[in-house]
């Protein structure tokens, strides 16, 4: 008698990312309930189940949605605003000040639902995120049906959303509150830096994420000369200074990490600390070639990111990968630094795990959430195809990119987007506010 299920996926291949560097050719996952019920041979699939729906992916690649392991998805509204500048110029100069101007609830709704269709549509099922008025982030992600950490997001100055720190803590715990139980939206404390947040706001933040269990997410070691300006402020490198209010663990996601030195390393190391490498943005920016090769050697948990539109200025994953292979080949002058596997595993499972959702998404595996991405490698652009992995990483693009599920719904069909929001809705949001920025 054959079992019920929701849906199947027969796939030219599968690639589950765990175990890993695993292929699986022309096998099927069967979704019931929105998770994963089995991953096995066509043939069997069909002898054992019934399902409700069939999807065929007869020159696809099928593996975990990717996981946004940095992002400000709001700041979609300003791609392109400034570019072109190092990063404390594009700051102060820019970004800031555009921010101070234009950033509220309406401004955060609006870039986050842009960013949400953008990343869905490039194969990204999750996203970490940092940004202004968190409450309304979170709204955009549930009504797009994007899973996203929503960062509680702390600074020491004050703008149009909180006077200070404590006034960031109280709205951004007040949006989780709201938020609790959702299937969704999870929450994480967000200072946004080591040079715009004090020690007593980190105690705070600390002690919020230790009560309520939440990841840290924070910018750090970007820079050379933020390295250089928290020796003049505090005698310490800004990990050393984390490492002594206690913030280093293993629910802490540094993002950035372009200058490590070997006491950074160790001390990521001994608190088991994540890294979220953002390698186009590091580029734009000029901030330097983040170490990963080494990273990874030493067995630190490493997800890609893109950083907001504003510095990189895709939100797309699949340049994110092929990037992080080449900077760190060319980084190391070692051609086998960061081969495409391992691109795709930090693009997935290493991202999910950095979040603590690594027993729930980030690869293809019984019980977890059915969030898959399928590629469709059948253009001639593609072939011949000899490794499906290495096509997605030196080959494809997001333009590939033909199904995304959520918890087993579809979001992307034969490349359509099926969001709740449709493109020219979009274009007409990006297109107000382009003319108030004009403004
Ligand atoms: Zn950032």
């Amino acid at each position: 008698m054959s079992e019920a299920v929701d849906l199947l996926i027969r796939a030219r291949w599968i690639v589950p990312v765990e175990p890993d560097g695993v292929v699986l050719e022309h096998h099927a996952i069967a979704v019931r309930a929105g998770r994963i019920a089995a991953v096995l041979p066509q043939a069997q699939a069909d002898a054992r189940f019934c399902a409700a729906a069939t999807v065929d992916l007869p020159s696809h690649l099928l593996m975990p949605g990717m996981v946004n392991l940095h992002v400000h998805a709001a700041m979609s509204l300003m791609r392109g605003i400034a570019d072109d500048l190092p990063l404390m110029r594009w700051l102060q100069e820019a970004i800031w000040p555009a921010e101070a101007r234009h950033v509220d609830a309406a401004f955060v709704r609006d870039g986050t639902r842009l960013a949400a269709a953008e990343m869905l549509r490039g194969g990204i099922t999750t996203c970490n995120d940092m940004y202004f008025h968190p409450d309304a982030a979170a709204e955009a992600f549930a009504e797009m049906g994007m899973r996203a950490m929503v960062g509680i997001v702390m600074l020491e100055f004050p703008t149009p959303f909180a006077s200070d720190a404590d006034d960031y803590l109280r709205k951004g715990l007040a949006a989780r509150d709201r938020w609790q139980g959702h299937p969704l939206i999870d929450f994480s404390i967000a200072p946004h830096a080591p040079y715009t947040v004090s020690d007593a706001s980190f105690g705070r933040a600390l002690a919020i994420a230790d009560e309520l269990g939440l990841p840290i997410h924070i910018h750090v070691h970007e820079t050379a000369q933020e390295i250089s300006d928290a020796l003049a402020a505090h005698g310490l490198r800004p990990l050393a200074r984390l490492a002594r209010l206690g913030m280093l663990g293993e629910n802490l996601i540094g993002v950035h990490a372009v200058h490590v030195d070997d006491s950074d390393l160790e001390l990521l190391v001994r608190h088991d600390c994540s890294v979220a490498h953002c390698p186009t943005s590091n580029m734009k920016l000029a901030s330097g070639i983040a170490p990963v090769p080494r990273l990874l050697a030493a067995g630190i948990r490493v997800g890609l990111g893109t950083d907001g539109a504003a510095s990189n200025n895709r939100l797309d994953l699949i340049q994110e990968m092929r990037h992080a292979a080449l900077l760190a080949k060319v980084g190391s002058l070692d051609a086998t630094a960061l081969p495409a596997h391992t691109a795709l595993r930090m693009a997935t499972l290493d991202g999910a795990r950095a979040l603590g959702l690594g027993d729930r998404i980030g690869s293809i595996e019984s019980g977890k959430f059915a969030d898959l991405c399928a590629v469709d490698l059948g253009a001639p652009a593609c072939q011949p195809c000899f490794d499906p992995v290495s096509h997605l990483v030196y080959v494809a693009g997001r333009e590939n990119v033909s199904h995304v599920w959520v918890n087993g719904e579809t979001r992307v069909d034969k490349g359509i987007p099926l969001l709740h929001i449709n493109d020219s809705e979009l274009l007409r949001l990006a297109s107000v506010w382009q003319t108030r920025f004009g403004n």
